[in-house]
Protein backbone atom coordinates (compact mmCIF):
# COMPACT_ATOMS: atom_id res chain seq x y z
CA UNK A 1 0.00 0.00 0.00
CA UNK A 2 2.61 2.35 0.79
CA UNK A 3 3.86 2.61 -2.91
CA UNK A 4 0.27 3.83 -3.72
CA UNK A 5 2.74 7.10 -3.06
CA UNK A 6 0.36 10.66 -2.89
CA UNK A 7 3.70 12.06 -4.65
CA UNK A 8 1.93 11.66 -7.97
CA UNK A 9 -0.39 14.41 -6.96
CA UNK A 10 1.20 18.01 -8.07
CA UNK A 11 1.46 20.28 -4.94
CA UNK A 12 -1.09 22.63 -7.59
CA UNK A 13 -2.94 19.64 -7.87
CA UNK A 14 -3.68 19.32 -4.06
CA UNK A 15 -4.20 22.78 -3.62
CA UNK A 16 -7.27 22.46 -6.53
CA UNK A 17 -8.42 19.61 -4.65
CA UNK A 18 -8.19 22.35 -1.15
CA UNK A 19 -10.38 25.01 -3.27
CA UNK A 20 -13.31 22.49 -4.73
CA UNK A 21 -13.67 20.54 -1.30
CA UNK A 22 -13.62 23.86 0.82
CA UNK A 23 -16.43 24.87 -1.25
CA UNK A 24 -18.72 21.96 -1.46
CA UNK A 25 -21.70 20.96 0.48
CA UNK A 26 -19.77 18.02 2.76
CA UNK A 27 -22.30 16.87 5.12
CA UNK A 28 -20.10 16.82 8.04
CA UNK A 29 -18.04 20.03 10.12
CA UNK A 30 -15.09 19.77 11.66
CA UNK A 31 -16.66 22.10 14.40
CA UNK A 32 -18.06 18.46 15.27
CA UNK A 33 -17.02 16.05 17.58
CA UNK A 34 -16.29 12.79 16.03
CA UNK A 35 -19.02 11.18 18.02
CA UNK A 36 -21.67 14.02 16.88
CA UNK A 37 -20.93 13.64 13.15
CA UNK A 38 -21.92 9.70 12.61
CA UNK A 39 -21.20 8.96 9.22
CA UNK A 40 -23.28 6.30 7.55
CA UNK A 41 -21.20 3.64 5.75
CA UNK A 42 -21.50 3.74 1.75
CA UNK A 43 -23.65 1.34 1.01
CA UNK A 44 -22.01 -1.62 -1.08
CA UNK A 45 -22.55 -2.65 -4.41
CA UNK A 46 -21.87 -5.88 -6.61
CA UNK A 47 -18.37 -6.00 -8.06
CA UNK A 48 -19.18 -6.79 -11.45
CA UNK A 49 -18.14 -8.48 -14.34
CA UNK A 50 -15.92 -6.10 -15.38
CA UNK A 51 -13.20 -5.96 -12.79
CA UNK A 52 -10.28 -5.44 -14.78
CA UNK A 53 -7.96 -8.15 -15.36
CA UNK A 54 -4.77 -6.47 -15.71
CA UNK A 55 -3.16 -4.78 -13.07
CA UNK A 56 -4.31 -1.24 -12.65
CA UNK A 57 -2.11 1.37 -13.36
CA UNK A 58 -1.34 4.48 -11.05
CA UNK A 59 -2.34 6.78 -13.74
CA UNK A 60 -4.73 9.50 -12.46
CA UNK A 61 -5.90 10.55 -16.30
CA UNK A 62 -7.82 8.39 -17.44
CA UNK A 63 -8.34 10.87 -20.38
CA UNK A 64 -4.86 9.95 -22.07
CA UNK A 65 -3.03 6.82 -23.03
CA UNK A 66 0.83 7.49 -22.09
CA UNK A 67 2.24 7.74 -25.59
CA UNK A 68 -0.75 8.66 -27.76
CA UNK A 69 -1.49 12.00 -28.35
CA UNK A 70 -5.34 11.93 -28.41
CA UNK A 71 -7.88 12.11 -25.67
CA UNK A 72 -10.46 10.15 -24.36
CA UNK A 73 -14.08 11.04 -25.92
CA UNK A 74 -17.16 12.29 -23.68
CA UNK A 75 -18.00 14.46 -21.36
CA UNK A 76 -14.66 15.31 -18.80
CA UNK A 77 -15.27 14.75 -15.08
CA UNK A 78 -12.47 15.67 -12.34
CA UNK A 79 -13.56 12.61 -9.82
CA UNK A 80 -12.63 14.06 -6.20
CA UNK A 81 -13.87 13.60 -2.41
CA UNK A 82 -12.65 11.89 0.58
CA UNK A 83 -12.31 8.87 2.26
CA UNK A 84 -13.35 8.68 5.95
CA UNK A 85 -14.41 6.31 8.53
CA UNK A 86 -17.75 6.28 10.63
CA UNK A 87 -16.40 9.03 13.13
CA UNK A 88 -15.57 11.02 10.58
CA UNK A 89 -11.66 10.40 10.39
CA UNK A 90 -9.70 10.76 7.42
CA UNK A 91 -8.03 7.63 5.80
CA UNK A 92 -4.97 8.18 4.65
CA UNK A 93 -2.98 6.05 2.18
CA UNK A 94 -6.21 4.03 1.15
CA UNK A 95 -6.34 1.74 -1.69
CA UNK A 96 -8.88 3.65 -4.33
CA UNK A 97 -9.26 0.86 -7.27
CA UNK A 98 -11.86 2.59 -10.27
CA UNK A 99 -12.77 0.85 -13.13
CA UNK A 100 -15.20 2.24 -15.98
CA UNK A 101 -17.46 2.03 -19.44
CA UNK A 102 -16.06 4.36 -21.95
CA UNK A 103 -18.27 7.17 -23.13
CA UNK A 104 -20.16 4.41 -25.23
CA UNK A 105 -21.04 2.27 -22.51
CA UNK A 106 -18.22 -0.23 -23.50
CA UNK A 107 -15.12 -1.73 -21.14
CA UNK A 108 -11.94 -2.57 -21.75
CA UNK A 109 -12.66 -6.32 -20.42
CA UNK A 110 -12.60 -8.95 -22.92
CA UNK A 111 -16.25 -10.52 -21.10
CA UNK A 112 -17.70 -7.38 -22.62
CA UNK A 113 -19.87 -8.40 -25.26
CA UNK A 114 -21.51 -4.86 -25.94
CA UNK A 115 -20.85 -4.12 -29.61
CA UNK A 116 -20.51 -0.39 -28.67
CA UNK A 117 -17.10 0.62 -29.61
CA UNK A 118 -13.46 1.05 -27.76
CA UNK A 119 -11.92 4.34 -27.53
CA UNK A 120 -8.21 3.86 -27.63
CA UNK A 121 -7.28 6.99 -25.67
CA UNK A 122 -9.03 6.06 -22.96
CA UNK A 123 -7.54 4.44 -19.90
CA UNK A 124 -10.75 2.47 -18.36
CA UNK A 125 -9.32 1.73 -15.00
CA UNK A 126 -6.84 3.18 -12.10
CA UNK A 127 -5.81 2.79 -8.79
CA UNK A 128 -4.98 5.67 -6.40
CA UNK A 129 -4.20 6.11 -2.32
CA UNK A 130 -5.76 8.49 -0.58
CA UNK A 131 -3.66 12.11 0.66
CA UNK A 132 -3.50 12.62 4.38
CA UNK A 133 -6.30 13.74 4.42
CA UNK A 134 -8.07 11.09 2.82
CA UNK A 135 -8.72 12.55 -0.12
CA UNK A 136 -8.62 11.09 -3.83
CA UNK A 137 -9.05 12.59 -7.51
CA UNK A 138 -8.81 11.05 -10.52
CA UNK A 139 -9.93 12.82 -14.01
CA UNK A 140 -11.94 10.77 -16.15
CA UNK A 141 -14.89 10.77 -18.74
CA UNK A 142 -18.41 10.46 -18.05
CA UNK A 143 -19.42 6.70 -18.86
CA UNK A 144 -22.29 6.32 -20.80
CA UNK A 145 -25.52 3.51 -19.80
CA UNK A 146 -25.14 -0.04 -21.49
CA UNK A 147 -27.09 -3.18 -22.07
CA UNK A 148 -26.10 -5.77 -19.25
CA UNK A 149 -29.29 -7.93 -20.60
CA UNK A 150 -32.26 -9.14 -22.20
CA UNK A 151 -34.43 -6.20 -19.88
CA UNK A 152 -31.83 -4.15 -17.92
CA UNK A 153 -29.87 -1.15 -19.05
CA UNK A 154 -27.20 -0.30 -16.36
CA UNK A 155 -27.28 3.53 -15.80
CA UNK A 156 -24.00 5.39 -15.81
CA UNK A 157 -21.46 4.54 -13.17
CA UNK A 158 -18.39 4.02 -11.83
CA UNK A 159 -16.80 1.23 -10.11
CA UNK A 160 -14.74 1.44 -7.24
CA UNK A 161 -12.82 -0.96 -4.60
CA UNK A 162 -12.06 0.84 -1.49
CA UNK A 163 -9.15 -0.77 0.66
CA UNK A 164 -8.04 0.97 4.17
CA UNK A 165 -5.62 -1.14 6.57
CA UNK A 166 -9.22 -2.73 8.45
CA UNK A 167 -11.87 -2.67 5.93
CA UNK A 168 -12.78 -3.10 2.19
CA UNK A 169 -15.57 -1.40 0.41
CA UNK A 170 -16.95 -2.52 -3.17
CA UNK A 171 -19.14 -0.04 -4.67
CA UNK A 172 -20.27 1.99 -7.41
CA UNK A 173 -20.61 5.89 -7.98
CA UNK A 174 -23.75 6.89 -10.21
CA UNK A 175 -24.78 10.39 -11.64
CA UNK A 176 -28.22 12.09 -10.86
CA UNK A 177 -30.92 12.38 -13.45
CA UNK A 178 -29.90 9.22 -15.24
CA UNK A 179 -32.47 7.90 -16.87
CA UNK A 180 -31.79 4.25 -15.68
CA UNK A 181 -31.26 5.30 -11.80
CA UNK A 182 -35.06 4.63 -11.11
CA UNK A 183 -35.46 1.14 -12.11
CA UNK A 184 -31.61 -0.36 -11.46
CA UNK A 185 -31.82 -3.55 -9.22
CA UNK A 186 -28.06 -2.71 -8.60
CA UNK A 187 -28.13 0.58 -7.38
CA UNK A 188 -31.85 0.27 -5.83
CA UNK A 189 -30.54 -2.63 -3.75
CA UNK A 190 -28.60 0.19 -2.16
CA UNK A 191 -30.64 1.03 1.27
CA UNK A 192 -29.21 4.65 1.20
CA UNK A 193 -28.82 4.64 -2.46
CA UNK A 194 -28.91 8.67 -2.17
CA UNK A 195 -25.23 8.36 -0.99
CA UNK A 196 -24.33 6.82 -3.91
CA UNK A 197 -25.67 9.44 -6.53
CA UNK A 198 -23.38 12.37 -7.46
CA UNK A 199 -23.91 15.81 -9.44
CA UNK A 200 -22.24 17.22 -12.22
CA UNK A 201 -21.00 20.15 -10.67
CA UNK A 202 -18.92 23.23 -12.65
CA UNK A 203 -15.19 23.16 -12.73
CA UNK A 204 -13.50 25.96 -10.92
CA UNK A 205 -11.89 28.32 -12.28
CA UNK A 206 -8.15 26.16 -11.88
CA UNK A 207 -10.00 23.40 -13.91
CA UNK A 208 -10.90 22.97 -17.82
CA UNK A 209 -13.64 25.14 -18.35
CA UNK A 210 -15.25 22.45 -20.29
CA UNK A 211 -15.00 19.53 -17.44
CA UNK A 212 -17.17 19.10 -15.23
CA UNK A 213 -16.58 18.24 -10.75
CA UNK A 214 -18.17 15.25 -9.71
CA UNK A 215 -17.88 14.79 -5.80
CA UNK A 216 -17.97 11.85 -4.00
CA UNK A 217 -16.95 10.68 -0.30
CA UNK A 218 -16.92 7.26 0.45
CA UNK A 219 -17.26 6.08 4.07
CA UNK A 220 -15.60 3.13 5.58
CA UNK A 221 -16.58 1.40 8.76
CA UNK A 222 -13.24 1.49 10.40
CA UNK A 223 -10.62 2.46 7.57
FE1 LIG B 1 -20.39 -1.63 -14.67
Amino acid sequence: MGSYSIGDLSRREILKMSIVLAGSSVAFSTNLTAAEVALRRTPAQILGPFYPLNKLTRNFDLTRVPGRTGHADGQVLNVMGRVLNLAGKPVRNAKVEVWQANAYGRYTHPNDTNPAPLDPNFVGSAVLATDPQGRYRFKTIKPAAYPAGPDLIRPAHIHFQVSGRHDRLVTQMYFENDPYNEKDPILNSAGRKELLITRLLDPSPEFDPDSKVVMFDIVLFKG
